[in-house]
């Protein structure tokens, strides 16, 4: 079983459970399961040489109960069919976890992105848009940045789709630059709803953020600005890393200097290092899988000493070490809460793009704010009401949402 087939079972199989237990027949199981429609294609570009290359590709759109597809473009060597699928399926999740009106969808290139030109990426970039055209829509399906694909290769896109459709559609894409269309604020996105749903937690738990220590795994993205603004409330972020090396300090990371190392010279490195593995062993109050897929396993679930795990990267536990530490008692933050902030502001992108009205930043915030207080809320009580972990919670609230939408 390859690693894309491994996410898509344990999706299928959380989703099943969690119906089953909720006494919903096999066909309505079928329903929250199977994808409505898989684009599947190949996409031919001119490289730099002149010669002509193919590349596979997928668009899955898998529930539209609550609304448009919704879901990003990953660019990736190993992505396969059924990593798509899942990604789509947790995202028919993750949006109705976060009180969106849409379903999920997914889309990937089989690329190497690092090994193209920015011309051939471009043209990469456009073929896709192209050949899923007629599939996506502001009301349809709205594509947005996933791994490896970024503002720049969403404003390419854009411009190809609206080519082909002949008028302007900012709505049906999101993650665009604030040139085109996009909205302050969702850069930091991600880390700053994780920052809130941690926050919430916090509050039911009786704890403060000041002084109370985190690790933060990766330093992308959703890692930088969860550890940035998680220092800039009180907690101490004592340890962060990325793919290649990790800095530990007791007395709270220099945050600021880890990112201008790594833009110099390439590691985020100064003082004590850390290694990966290290970091997620460390003895802190809350830790912060935000790099990868399957980083706690069976292989160091035994280590882990945090109280509190906050899945900022998608499926950074295993199935079998989330059961493990689930039932050792570590209240675990699941990823389809914890990390929609991203496409919660993504929602309001497409809302201040369907109306041609833009918030400020501080708008835009307040409003991410309020839907992640209001996310968390409804889970925690679920959680609360029928004694079960905050995953299964979000599963239940999710499949709820949706089956009370399909007629
Ligand atoms: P990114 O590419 O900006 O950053 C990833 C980081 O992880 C980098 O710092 C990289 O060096 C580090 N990394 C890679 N391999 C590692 C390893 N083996 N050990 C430690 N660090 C490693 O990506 P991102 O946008 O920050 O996304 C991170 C995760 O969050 C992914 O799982 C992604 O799917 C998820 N996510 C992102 C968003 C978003 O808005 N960006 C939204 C939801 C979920």
């Amino acid at each position: 079983m390859n690693a894309g087939q491994k996410v898509l079972e344990s999706a299928q199989v959380i989703i099943r459970k969690t119906a089953e237990k909720m006494g919903l027949d096999e066909e309505m199981i079928k329903r929250l399961i199977e994808p409505e429609f898989a684009h599947e294609f190949a996409l031919t570009i001119t490289m730099d040489s002149g010669t002509k290359k193919v590349f596979k590709g997928w668009r899955i759109q898998h529930n539209s109960a609550l609304g448009p597809y919704k879901g990003g473009i990953r660019f990736h060597p190993d992505t396969v069919r059924e990593e798509v699928q899942a990604l789509a399926t947790l995202m028919s999740i993750k949006c109705a976890v976060a009180g969106l009106p849409y379903g999920g969808g997914k889309g990937g290139i089989v690329v190497e992105p690092k090994k193209l030109s920015k011309g051939e990426l471009e043209r990469l970039s456009r073929a896709f848009a192209s050949r899923i055209a007629h599939v996506i829509g502001e009301d349809v399906d709205v594509p947005a940045p996933d791994v490896n694909t970024t503002p720049e290769i969403m404003s390419w896109m854009l411009d190809e789709y609206q080519k082909i459709i002949g008028r302007k559609s900012p709505a049906t894409f999101t993650g665009k630059p604030v040139s085109m269309g996009g909205s302050l604020g969702r850069t930091e996105a991600t880390g700053r709803g994780g920052l809130f749903v941690l926050l919430s937690l916090l509050s039911k738990l009786n704890k403060k953020s000041e002084g109370t220590t985190v690790a933060v795994q990766g330093f992308g993205n959703v890692g930088y600005y969860f550890a940035k603004l998680a220092s800039e409330v009180g907690f101490k972020v004592v340890a962060i890393s990325d793919s290649k090396s990790g800095v530990y300090d007791k007395d709270g990371v220099d945050l600021d200097r880890a990112l201008k190392n790594k833009k110099e010279k390439g590691t985020v490195s100064y003082g004590k290092a850390i290694s990966n593995e290290e970091l997620l062993e460390l003895d802190v109050d809350v830790l912060v899988p935000a790099a990868l897929e399957n980083m706690v396993n069976d292989k160091n679930m035994a280590k882990i000493k945090a109280e509190i795990i906050v899945e900022m990267a998608n499926g950074p536990l295993t199935q079998e070490a989330y059961e493990f530490l689930a039932k050792k008692g570590v209240v675990i933050i699941p990823d389809v809460l914890a990390n929609a902030g991203g496409v919660t502001v993504s929602y309001l992108e497409w809302v201040q793009g369907k109306a041609g009205y833009f918030w400020s930043e501080k708008e835009v915030n307040d409003k991410l704010k309020i839907m992640m207080d209001k996310a968390f809320e409804a889970i925690w009580d679920r959680s609360v009401e029928k004694k079960i972990p905050l995953k299964q919670a979000a599963f239940e609230v999710a499949i709820e949402r949706i089956t009370s939408a399909l007629v």
